[in-house]
């Protein structure tokens, strides 16, 4: 038998996983961490310190020097102290440390991040302490430990805590239903995600003298390449070799951290790819992706080439987003939204689908707030992604399935045979129950949603808090309706119509990129919240304030301070923009005129002239524009709240950067390559 590629993977040996657990702990121990993890116990502080001794001991063995907390900030991106092992002993020498305290807790200096006024720098104080469901693992010889991340007041100042509030609520209340349909076993109910990561790779040495991409992530101007995307030649073509070297290498960094990366494939843009992992629950998910994210970028940074993760890099060709994949499932191994064939699963899956349905309907907009940010503006709409309208696509048997039950009709299955719908008996639903659909924001695929709005930079964490916490709101109220119910099924049996009525305007199976569905949602009712200063302000509305904090996933304090920091990241982010294309209009100016000056002696040339006077006038313009522009980025410095600014960049900075964009492009296009100070989008989409 020859060697396999396989065969030193090492899956997860960077990971203090289960089996590392099982030898360096006792059996003991190890039962009291399952125990914390599958039950929700509590850990004694014996447990977390024979934990902490033998993750240490584990550590060590693999080459660390340092531990690090590691947290998720309200920046999206991911935070670390890295702290030595190694303290001073008393015959002056060392000895390496790492007990309990270290592992529960950390106290990084925190001043500097985003709070949206949670606490102020003065009383700067954050904590970190150690969750326990997430595995530890070795980086750069340093032992991480994902943490949640929290101020002195006790409000969580991280993207992590939330979601694992939401985990929590959402199996309260899915217990309470399964219970209610009969299932006195199963124990814990888990939200699981699969997050499709989509991203560009271009070459460093390109990417090094495009300032927008270094400050921005994004391309704010350029010339559109003769040749985009139009032939859908890239889509799942051939793999070059040096993208292949890339993707083997991110592979194997991915593995030895327990991250089952299992799908790549070039995507429909030139130079944009795909890697999508095997799923695994919200929280591991939601760490792996952040790491996943990271090597990426390291990675190509190893081999000459930068990823790049922003949504919109290049106008005109496709955006980057991020499909969260999205199922529940019971700690028996049970998928709640798979279809099932017997007559008391299919309810089970009725209830399931009737309130997700309905939380959609009910909080479009709390979902829409969590993949509202600039990056993402530019792509939802576009020419690849969702409107930002937000509806779910489940395919034509289950359309017809919820017609058949909200009308109390027969429900006839795909291979013809009639099944009775609406008392959810004897449903036989055929195995391939739904085409594929790209247009929808949300889409059923089988046992799972897949929430495809989210952009490839985000963090997942706040759209699967808010998918997690809409369901466990719908299952609440169901619980609450039926519990104490004399005639279970009869009444069950009828909440699912009355939900399925209620909120079939939710349903849609056809084409969201035409025209006609912008016309037929608003008829609808459903909101099209195009951009993000549309949509931020509904974030504080009064239903979610209340959906949040009865469920425990925020205080009112905890959802201000983020309402502000959301809108105070689009207001820099924009800003940057603008000075940004102030000073990359500068650079035009001055190349623009060396370039002039080049032909002009023989200004003669009938050619000559008349290149000149369309660069004269289309520079005079662009630099009337770019005074404008200067003129507002003076303004925005006298706003004094985020929520006006917010406005402000959206109407006045953002359409002045468009109109500046079109006399450079203009220019870029008169102006001959040599004296083009950055380089065009054909050398940078077509770098492989
Ligand atoms: P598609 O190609 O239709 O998008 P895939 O089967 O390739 O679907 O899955 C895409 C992503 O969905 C992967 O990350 C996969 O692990 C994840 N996924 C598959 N099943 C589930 C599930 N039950 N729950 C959550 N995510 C899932
Ligand atoms: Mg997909």
């Amino acid at each position: 038998m020859g060697a396999s590629e396989f065969d030193n993977v090492g899956f997860g040996s960077l990971t203090f996983n289960r089996s590392a657990m099982k030898k360096y702990l006792s059996n003991e121990t190890f039962q009291a961490w399952n125990d914390c993890v599958q039950n929700r116990k509590v850990l004694s502080s014996q447990t977390a310190s024979e934990i902490a001794s033998g993750m240490k001991d584990w550590a060590l063995e693999h080459g660390a020097t340092h531990y690090s907390h590691w947290f998720q900030p309200l920046t999206g991106v991911t935070a670390e102290k890295h702290e030595g092992f190694m303290i001073p002993s008393e015959d002056d020498g060392f000895k390496l440390e790492f007990t309990s305290r270290e592992l529960i807790k950390g106290e990084p200096d925190a001043s500097s991040f985003p709070s949206g006024g949670l606490r102020s720098t003065f009383e700067a104080r954050g904590y970190s302490a150690w969750d326990p469901t997430s595995y530890a693992f070795i980086k750069d010889r340093t032992l991480y430990i994902p943490t949640v991340f929290f101020a002195y007041s006790g409000e969580a100042l991280d993207k992590k805590t939330p979601l694992l509030r939401s985990c929590d609520a959402l199996n309260r209340q899915a217990l309470r239903v399964l219970r209610l349909l009969g299932d006195s076993e199963t124990r814990s109910v888990t939200a699981n995600v699969g997050a499709e990561q989509e991203y560009f790779l271009i070459r460093k040495e390109l990417f090094n003298r495009r300032v927008d991409l270094k400050l921005c992530g994004r391309t704010i101007l350029g010339a559109p390449s003769p040749k985009g995307q139009e032939l859908d030649d890239h889509y799942y073509g051939a793999i070059k070799p040096e993208v292949s070297k890339f993707m083997k290498d991110v592979n194997r960094a991915l593995w030895k951290l327990g991250i089952c990366s299992k799908t790549e494939h070039n995507e429909v843009a030139p130079g944009q790819f795909e890697m999508a992992p095997f799923f695994t629950t919200a929280n591991r998910a939601n760490d792996q992706n952040q790491l996943t994210m990271e090597i990426m970028k390291r990675v190509a940074d190893d081999h000459n080439l930068v990823c790049i993760l922003n949504e919109k890099p290049f106008a005109g060709t496709n955006g980057s987003g991020k499909h969260v994949n999205w199922s529940l499932s019971t700690d028996r191994g049970e998928n709640l939204f798979s279809p099932g064939s017997s007559p008391s699963s299919n309810r089970r899956f009725l209830v399931m689908l009737a309130a997700f349905l309905k939380g959609v309907d009910e909080y479009s907009e709390l979902l829409r707030c969590s993949t509202a940010y600039a990056g993402n503006d530019l792509r939802l709409g576009g020419l690849e992604a969702p409107p930002a309208i937000i509806s779910v696509f489940t395919g034509m048997y289950l359309e017809n399935l919820i017609d058949s039950i909200i009308n109390d009709s027969n429900f006839e299955n795909a291979s013809g045979s009639l099944m009775e719908a609406g008392k959810a008996v004897g449903l036989s639903i055929p195995k391939d129950l739904t085409d594929r659909n790209r247009t929808s924001a949300i889409a059923y695929t089988g046992n799972k949603f897949e929430f495809r709005m989210p952009g490839a930079s985000q963090s997942i964490a706040s759209p699967v808090t808010y998918l997690n916490t809409i369901m466990a709101q719908q299952l609440k109220e169901i619980a609450d309706s039926l519990e104490g119910s004399g005639n279970l099924d009869q009444d069950l049996d009828k909440l699912i119509r009355k939900i399925l009525k209620e909120h079939r305007r939710i349903v849609f199976n056809g084409n969201g990129y035409t025209d006609s569905w912008l016309q037929e949602a608003k008829k609808r009712g459903l909101k099209n919240l195009k951009n993000t200063a549309m949509t931020l302000p509904e974030y504080m509305s009064e239903k979610n304030v209340e959906l949040l904090t009865s469920n425990g996933i925020y205080s009112v304090s905890e959802m201000e301070g983020r309402n502000e920091v959301h809108m105070q990241k689009y207001c820099s982010l924009i800003l940057i923009e603008a000075r940004t294309m102030v000073k990359m209009l500068c650079d035009i100016f001055s190349s623009v005129a060396l370039y002039s000056a080049k032909i002009s002696p023989a200004r003669s040339m009938v050619l000559n002239d008349a290149i000149l006077d369309k660069i004269q006038k289309t520079s005079s313009v662009l630099m009337k524009d770019e005074e404008k522009l200067e003129a507002l980025i003076e303004k925005a410095s006298s706003f004094t709240d985020n929520s006006s600014l917010m406005v402000f960049c959206s109407e006045e900075i953002i359409p002045q950067l468009e109109k500046c964009r079109e006399s450079a492009d203009r220019l870029e296009g008169l102006t001959h390559p040599d004296y083009w100070p950055f380089p065009g989008y054909t050398e940078l989409l077509f770098s492989f």
